[in-house]
């Protein structure tokens, strides 16, 4: 008894001496991020090589990979606050439900948690920092449109960075129909500020300010700030974005160095969360360039991982898959390097030809919008358009010019028709399936490496990464 006791005590000891706990914690989110948007991302790059295969991303070179089920307690199909809350708090919930349980009792997220035993925490993401990703780290709402009030709840975390477009809704939205403000409401920038934090406009002004700041909030520069109403939804997408826009390596990169030059301990979600508006409109060639630009964010972490291997632990997974992709359309081929021959998101291009038909007006041609086409998905040319596929572009260019366009509605934003037929002619040809403009049920990937990373194999529940999270930091 008293030998048995003994080597107990012996072995706890040996496992407290020799146990790693990770002091740095990197969770990164890719929205939407289905395994085919993964698989057809080192695809098209393999392709672009001039071979077949795979050219593989930082992330899937984890040593350890596993697979995850999304589903909520109201469907089979989850949505990404139902989703977000499972994957920061161990605890599932039904859709549309951010940070509370199915009862409406609060959640506690890892991240609120990790806060509580002095570690230093980052929310950052590509779509706005109020949205249902982010939110679900420290926010506790009824329903995640709820924007404002997760704002209000954001400047009361206390957590260190936040990083991503700005807020959806900068005030309370009053009429969502006719876009009317509550104007006595404080706006979120003055809440924020009053709670200690500063606003970086852009990585410039981050490195200009941080050295002062106590807590920061670095976001896309745009006019107005204090004014404005209408926040920003997302960064620009990879393949739209121009050299002076803040990108998610920037942010990522800005949060290590916030968070590490203040704490010795620190947590941070990552999420890619254009991946997800892509997939909404089946925009493929945005996708892939978004689910690189989550990789670029990825590497910055790895580099941090090399320089501390034995303290650091970096997950990688999605919060579900989005749009029902399919590699393969309707033969034995794949032709994914045609999409390279897209130069802009389809959101870009529908703004772009909103320009053109501003500036222009009736006097708006066809070879000038064909030339359009030409430049922004290679149409007419590495694209070959049939007959029937011509047609239809004119005829939805006319009604566009009377004012008749029957305009395509993606999650979150409208698109003229023109735009989303020659995205899906570029598609149909590069041999990309979509089931859906929604979410799917597919299992989504997880990849690990670090302290504890072992545990993140097999078959999972979305409700067991966090737990694992928490496990590997060693605190209760
Ligand atoms: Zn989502």
């Amino acid at each position: 008894m008293k030998k048995s006791f003994l080597l107990s005590a012996l072995l706890l000891i040996a496992g407290a001496l020799f146990a790693q706990e990770a002091k740095y914690v990197f969770y990164f989110i890719g929205d939407g991020m289905g395994q085919n948007q993964v698989l057809a991302t080192e695809m098209y790059l393999a392709e672009m090589q001039g071979r077949i295969g795979v050219q593989p991303l930082c992330f899937t070179q984890f040593p350890f990979t596993g697979q995850c089920v999304t589903f909520s307690t109201s469907n089979g199909i989850t949505d990404s606050s139902a989703a977000g809350t499972a994957l920061a708090s161990g605890e599932k919930t039904k859709n549309g439900t951010l940070g509370l349980r199915p009862d409406g009792t609060p959640v506690t997220t890892i991240a609120e948690r990790l806060r509580d035993a002095g570690w230093g925490v980052g929310i950052t993401t590509s779509v706005s920092i109020d949205h249902a990703t982010p939110g679900a780290f420290y926010a506790h709402v009824d329903h995640r449109s709820e924007y404002y009030k997760i704002g209000t709840q954001l400047a009361e975390t206390g957590f260190d960075f936040f990083g991503g477009a700005t807020f959806y809704h900068p005030h309370l939205l009053l009429d969502k129909k006719q876009r009317i403000w509550d104007e006595a409401s404080p706006s979120l920038y003055q809440l924020c500020r009053e709670n200690g934090y500063t606003f970086a406009r852009g990585y410039t002004e981050y490195q200009n300010l941080k050295d002062n700041a106590q807590k920061m909030i670095l976001i896309q520069p745009h006019e107005g700030l204090t004014d404005d109403y209408e926040g920003e939804g997302m960064i620009p997408y990879r393949i739209d974005r121009k050299e002076d826009e803040l990108s998610l390596t920037q942010i990522t990169e800005a949060a290590i160095d916030f968070l590490s030059s203040r704490h010795d301990r620190f947590f941070l979600m990552v999420e890619g969360g254009a991946i997800d508006w892509a997939s909404h409109s089946n925009d493929g060639a945005t996708v892939i360039h978004d689910v690189i630009d989550m990789d670029e964010a990825v590497r910055l972490a790895f580099e941090f991982y090399l320089t501390h291997p034995d303290e650091t632990l970096i997950v990688v997974t999605a919060d579900h898959e989005t749009g029902g992709m399919a590699l393969g359309n309707s033969d034995y081929t794949l032709n994914l390097q045609l999409l390279q021959h897209q130069r802009k998101s389809v959101f870009a291009f529908s703004n772009a030809l909103k320009e053109m038909h501003k500036q222009y007006g009736n006097k708006l041609s066809w070879p000038q919008v064909r030339t359009m086409l030409e430049n922004s998905f290679g149409l007419y040319q590495a694209v070959a358009v049939t007959p029937e596929q011509d047609k239809q572009l004119q005829q939805q260019f006319k009604q566009l010019m009377k004012g008749k366009d029957k305009k395509v509605k993606t999650l979150y934003k409208e698109i003229d028709s023109l735009a989303d037929t020659a995205m899906r002619i570029l598609a149909v040809q590069s041999k990309l399936g979509w089931t859906t403009g929604a979410h799917s049920a597919a299992a989504v990937g997880v990849w690990a490496v670090g302290v504890g990373a072992e545990r993140f194999t097999g078959w999972q529940n979305n409700t067991q990464i966090a737990p694992k999270i928490m496990l590997a930091t060693g605190v209760n």
